[in-house]
């Protein structure tokens, strides 16, 4: 197969933190070099490049991130990821609308921006109701979906340019939404100034995502790919809101993602919230910054890499098939990164129609509906997002109820 590999001292050539600008950085997980997960091939055969996947840790903020040198627009601009094949995401965003409006935090004829919009999984719970509405979302072929049920979208990428032309065309913004964004942005700070900018004295800001401590804690390495470029926790939010002026008051725990924060911010604040304040402490207790805590969380990473391997080959001496289910980015990851090739796994079962018929990098794992997986009738079934895996296996199990069920992280463990 053809392979390019891009040499590591070319993408490595940032040696500075992506938000305090300082050179405190140090090396917390290395996956090596891996394909850019979301870039399915349409032919298998077709030539495969390698980029460097490593997790740098800021000692001074906190911020995680992984350096790199593709450009946002080979990452994003196709993005297959629709928000609203998930059901419990659709019903994580109603659930959001409908907290913000009981807070207070958004008012008929208020207006709402929403950063990355998607398919408009989320503004739609505003439309009908007198709201002013907003999106922004550099995807054109999912802002169609958005745009086609009557949300406004401007299709460009975020940043401080952006924010200036909102204000004078449609001043502060009420609410500011920034879910699941923040980690795909490459100039963070950017980003932020933007959010400054559009910052009046009553707008009221949220970031959701991910928090780093699922990967330090719960072995969640498989969330680390080449699309997220900063990986967050309430000190690095708190560091970067202060550097531009905002106040970060409040946090919400929420179950998705394998466990996320949601962090409220706003340029004048009387109040920081107790559950703030615990988590900060949670987070230097768990060593997010020290490079001691991190080589235990890089150990354990290779651990459950090898034996991932191992069980495959297990199976494949057994004579028992496995096939993936959930063609998404975490699948990459762990396939790539613990080096598996076709003859152990060969298929993805994936229920999005635009990824079926398509192949995963590198080694061409062909992406197949749940029609297909059926008729093969797999012994074993291996589910990359664990994340859902409950949701998923109660599916799986009502086709083929004979079928072991597995997910390998934080540990390889059968679930039915
Ligand atoms: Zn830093």
């Amino acid at each position: 197969m053809n392979e390019l590999h891009i040499p590591k001292e070319q993408i490595l050539a940032s040696k500075s933190c992506s938000s305090c600008l300082s050179s405190n950085l140090f090396l917390g997980i290395d996956l090596g070099e891996l394909p850019i997960s979301n870039e399915l091939k349409s032919i298998s055969g077709q030539s495969t490049e390698f980029f460097p996947l490593q997790l740098f840790i800021c000692e001074n903020c906190s911020l995680g991130q992984a350096p790199s040198n593709i450009l946002p627009d080979r990452l994003f601009s196709d993005y297959r990821y629709l928000s609203s094949v998930s059901s419990t995401f659709v019903a994580h965003a109603h659930d959001f609308c409908q907290e913000v409006i009981k807070k207070d935090f958004i008012k008929p004829g208020e207006l709402v921006l929403e950063i990355a919009c998607n398919d408009g999984y989320l503004l739609k719970n505003f439309l009908g109701s007198n709201f002013k509405i907003l999106g922004v979302e550099p995807a054109k072929n999912v802002s169609k979906i958005a745009e086609f049920i009557g949300i406004p979208v401007i299709n460009e990428f975020f940043g401080a340019k952006l924010a200036r032309e909102i204000l004078s065309k449609y001043g502060y913004p009420k609410l500011i939404i920034a879910n699941n964004v923040l980690a795909h942005v490459p100039d963070i700070r950017d980003f932020m100034e933007g959010l400054s900018i559009l910052s009046g004295p009553a707008t009221k800001i949220s970031i959701e995502n991910p928090s780093i401590l699922n990967i330090l804690r719960d072995n969640q390495f498989d969330t680390i790919y080449h699309e997220h470029f900063s990986y967050l926790s309430c000190t690095s939010v708190d560091y970067l809101a202060k550097e531009f002026g905002l106040v970060l008051f409040d946090l919400d725990s929420i179950d998705i993602h394998g466990g996320s924060n949601r962090y409220w911010l706003a340029r004048e604040i009387s109040e920081i919230s107790q559950g703030l304040i615990n988590e900060l402490a949670s987070e230097s207790s768990a060593g997010v910054s020290k490079k001691e805590s991190w080589y235990v969380a890089e150990s354990r990473k290779d651990d459950t890499l090898i034996k991932f391997a191992n069980w495959l080959q297990e199976c494949r001496l057994n004579n028992e098939t496995v096939i993936g289910y959930g063609a998404a980015a975490k699948a990459s990851t762990l396939l790539n990164a613990a080096g598996v090739d076709k003859t152990l796994l060969s298929m993805i079962c994936d229920l999005g129609s635009e990824k079926v018929g398509r192949f995963m990098p590198s080694e061409d794992f062909e992406i197949i509906d749940f029609s297909s997986l059926i008729a093969k009738n797999p012994e074993n079934i291996i589910v990359f997002p664990w994340n859902i895996a409950d949701e998923i296996s109660s599916q799986i199990s009502k086709s083929l109820p004979d079928a072991k069920i597995w997910i390998a992280i934080p540990e390889l463990k059968r679930i039915r």
